[in-house]
């Protein structure tokens, strides 16, 4: 088989992974990829887990590509299959199924998965019958269960999965109650100004949230959580989950002497330690265009954009990961839209909307806009995301000006 001609065999089948077949298929080069996803579904869009599938049992998947799409492209897909041992030195994948699969090179995108925490598990490995996590559609199955026939729900963790399942399950007119150890909501991901207003708007849909708790002891009986210690008083569980965040699916990559940091180590164009071997996606740890900061996102965007590097470097362009990093979250009556990243230390302008519940915040460092955060105004949203990829900063008072729409300053 001719060198360039020689498979490029994909593992994981998430959001990376399929905008990396479609890369490649577009490019012709199909028939050349192997997709292996230990999921039994086809890949499938994972935002809606916590919101529209999450509320009512008629949601269905939404898948990325059909069977069909991937038959005409002429991708083989390894459906419901894992990839278990990679052998460098041979250029090999070994599968659970027993199947050994050459490559020229080879792409991971094995993503994240949910963090728990010890003592919530039977003798078998099995989680409580009362308590889950949400990463994967088997997980929101599970979970979108247990809601329908619970009162009350407990999440632990104000982080953006924890509040998209507390707003939905409360807008399913359950109790809700979200205990967070830090002193504010979402610490590592927006400012304080948009935390805050985060807190009260689910504190006035009736959502109990309290802040810089210590949860303790579990309390488990048979195969169910019972209760747990709150600031060290006994509280009774009737469903728990999880929303403590994710770490990086690296097993694969670190048993193989990739190096790994919190995250698959890539250069900017996808690479690993090994050139041979790409990562991408939620897995991937990779220099921020312009400071180098090593940086490892869970988006959408990231997944998306940094597949499209990979599909250029698999075909021997060198195009640089450079993207803007951008972001949604749905909560309840809030659609939270961030572009940028936010900065350690800056300025903070605030642009109303037509509503106090509509408005965007503009974050400076000195003059230079790097951030913009945006509840309830996608337009901002987007004249936001022009306005950071062509490095123009308005003036923010005139930013600021609700009567001029931002995207009169691009
Ligand atoms: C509930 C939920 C809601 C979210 N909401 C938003 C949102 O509103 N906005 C947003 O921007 N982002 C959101 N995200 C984050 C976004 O979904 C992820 O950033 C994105 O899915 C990352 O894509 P990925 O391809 O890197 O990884 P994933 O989508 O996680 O895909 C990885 C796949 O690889 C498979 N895999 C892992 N190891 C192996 C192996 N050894 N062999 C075979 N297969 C393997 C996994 O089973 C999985 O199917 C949400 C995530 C979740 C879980």
């Amino acid at each position: 088989m001719n060198e360039d001609q020689r498979p490029i065999v994909i593992v994981g089948g998430g959001h990376a992974a399929v905008q990396l077949c479609a890369a490649l298929a577009a490019e012709g080069q199909g028939k050349r990829v192997h997709l292996v996803c230990d999921e039994t579904h086809l890949p499938y869009q994972r935002p809606p887990l916590s919101k529209a599938f999450l509320k009512s049992a008629d949601e269905a998947l939404q898948t990325h590509r059909t069977e069909t799409w991937f038959g005409d492209a002429g991708i083989t897909v390894h459906r419901a299959d894992a990839a278990l041992r990679i052998d460098r030195d041979a250029h090999t994948v070994h599968l659970r199924s027993g199947a050994t699969l050459p490559y020229a090179r080879l792409v991971l995108a094995t993503g994240a998965h949910a963090r728990t925490l010890p003592g919530l598990h039977d003798a078998q490995g099995r989680a409580l019958d009362n308590v889950a996590v949400l990463r994967s559609a088997d997980d929101a199955l599970r979970l979108r269960a247990l809601l329908a026939s619970a009162q009350r729900l407990t999440v632990l963790g104000g982080g953006f999965i924890g509040l998209e399942i507390a707003a939905t399950a409360r807008a399913l007119g359950k109790a809700v109650t979200v205990l967070e150890a830090a002193p504010r909501l979402l610490l590592r991901s927006v400012s304080p100004e948009l935390a805050a207003h985060v807190l009260q708007t689910h504190c006035a849909a009736g959502i109990d949230v309290r802040l810089g708790v210590a949860v303790g002891g579990l309390y488990v009986e048979g195969t169910r959580l019972r209760a747990i210690t709150v600031d060290g008083a006994e509280e009774p569980v009737d469903l728990l989950v999880l929303g403590i965040g994710a770490s990086p699916e690296t097993a694969l990559a670190a048993a193989a002497g990739l190096s790994c940091a919190d995250g698959i180590v890539v250069d900017a164009c996808m690479r690993t330690s090994d050139p041979d071997v790409l990562a991408m996606g939620d897995c991937a740890r990779f220099p921020e265009y312009g400071s180098g900061r090593p940086l490892r996102l869970e988006s959408v965007q990231n997944a998306n954009d940094q597949a499209r590097t990979a599909a250029a470097t698999l075909l021997g362009r060198e195009e640089p990961y450079r993207a803007l990093p951008w972001f949604w979250s749905e909560q309840g009556s809030m659609r939270l839209q961030m572009a940028g990243l936010m900065p350690a230390d800056g300025t903070r302008h605030r642009r109303p909307g037509a509503t106090p519940a509509a408005f965007s915040l503009l974050h400076y460092v000195g003059t230079r806009l790097v951030c913009v955060e945006s509840v309830n105004s996608p337009l901002d949203h987007m004249a936001a995301k022009k306005l950071l990829e062509a490095g123009t900063s308005p003036d923010p008072a005139l930013a600021c000006d609700p009567a001029t729409p931002l995207t009169a300053h691009l």
